[in-house]
C-alpha cells in the first residue's frame, strides 16, 4: 500500500535535507522512469538504490535466472531464489523495499525493436549488462531515441562508468569507445570479480541517474570513470568521437 504524503516526506527527508535538493526534486523522481537492463551485480545494486530513493517507475529486464555463483554480489537474491528469473525476483523484492513505486519486469532477451520501444517511454537507461554485443545494441537505441545512457562495467577490482547525455547533445558514444571487433573473452566468469566492486559501480550508476532525473549535470557526460579498487586510484577519460563510428555520426 502506498504511504501518505507526510510519511513519504519523512522517508525521503535526508534527500530533502540536501541544500540543492527540493520537494520538487523528489517529485521529479516520483514521476521519473528508468529502464535497467541486466539485473546482475550492477543492476541489483543500482535498482535497489533507485527504488529506495523513490524513482516512481522502474522497468527491469533480464532473461537469466539466479545461479549460486551470483549470490556474493547480486545482493537482491538469496539461496531461496536459485533458478528463478532475476527480473521477476528483483521486482518482488524492490516493491517490498518501497511500496510507493511501480516496477515492471521483462523476462525475455530483448531484440532491437523492443529495446527501442522500451527506451522511448523512459527518462534514462542504465546498461548493467555484461557483454559487448548487448552494450553496443543498447547504445544504438539510446542514440536513436535521444535518451540518456548510463553505462557500467566491473571486472576483477576494476569498475568503469560512462554517461552519454544523448537527450542534450550526441558528442560521442559507447561505440566510439569499443567496437564489435573489440569483443574479447574477458568476463567475470573467466577473470573474477570482487563482489563489492560491482556494488560500487552500481551505486555510482544510480547516483548519476538521480542527478540526471532531477535536472542536474553529470560530470561524467561523454567521459569514462575508471576506478581501481585494488590500488585505490581513479582516472576520468574523455570519450572522443571516433572517425570510424557509424552509430553517433548518423
Ligand atoms: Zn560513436
Amino acid at each position: 500500500m502506498t504511504e501518505s504524503h507526510e510519511i513519504q516526506n519523512l522517508r525521503y527527508s535526508r534527500h530533502l535535507g540536501l541544500d540543492d535538493f527540493t520537494q520538487q526534486s523528489q517529485k521529479k523522481l516520483a514521476t521519473a522512469s528508468v529502464f535497467i537492463i541486466g539485473i546482475g551485480g550492477l543492476g541489483t545494486v543500482a535498482s535497489l538504490y533507485l527504488a529506495n530513493s523513490g524513482i516512481g517507475n522502474i522497468i527491469l529486464n533480464d532473461y537469466d535466472s539466479v545461479d549460486i555463483t551470483n549470490l556474493p554480489r547480486q545482493i537482491l537474491f538469496s539461496s531461496g531464489d536459485l533458478g528463478k528469473n532475476k527480473a521477476e525476483i528483483a521486482k518482488k523484492k524492490l516493491l517490498k523495499f518501497n511500496p510507493n513505486i511501480n516496477v515492471r519486469s521483462l523476462t525475455e532477451k530483448l531484440k532491437e525493436e523492443k529495446l527501442g520501444e522500451m527506451t522511448l517511454v523512459v527518462d534514462a537507461v542504465l546498461d548493467c549488462t555484461d557483454n559487448l554485443q548487448s552494450r553496443l545494441l543498447i547504445n544504438k537505441v539510446c542514440i536513436k531515441n535521444k535518451k540518456p545512457l548510463i553505462s557500467g562495467a566491473a571486472i576483477r577490482y576494476e569498475g568503469h562508468i560512462a554517461v552519454f547525455r544523448n537527450d542534450i547533445a550526441i558528442k560521442s558514444c559507447y561505440n566510439c569507445l569499443y567496437q564489435q571487433e573489440d569483443e574479447n573473452i574477458e568476463d567475470c566468469e573467466g577473470s573474477g570479480i570482487l563482489a563489492p566492486v560491482a556494488g560500487t559501480v552500481g551505486t555510482v550508476m544510480a547516483t548519476e541517474a538521480i542527478k540526471i532525473l532531477v535536472g542536474k549535470e553529470s560530470m561524467l557526460d561523454n567521459r569514462l570513470w575508471i576506478l581501481d579498487a585494488k590500488n585505490n586510484t581513479n582516472q576520468v577519460l574523455k570519450i572522443r568521437k571516433s572517425k570510424t563510428c557509424q552509430v553517433c555520426s548518423l
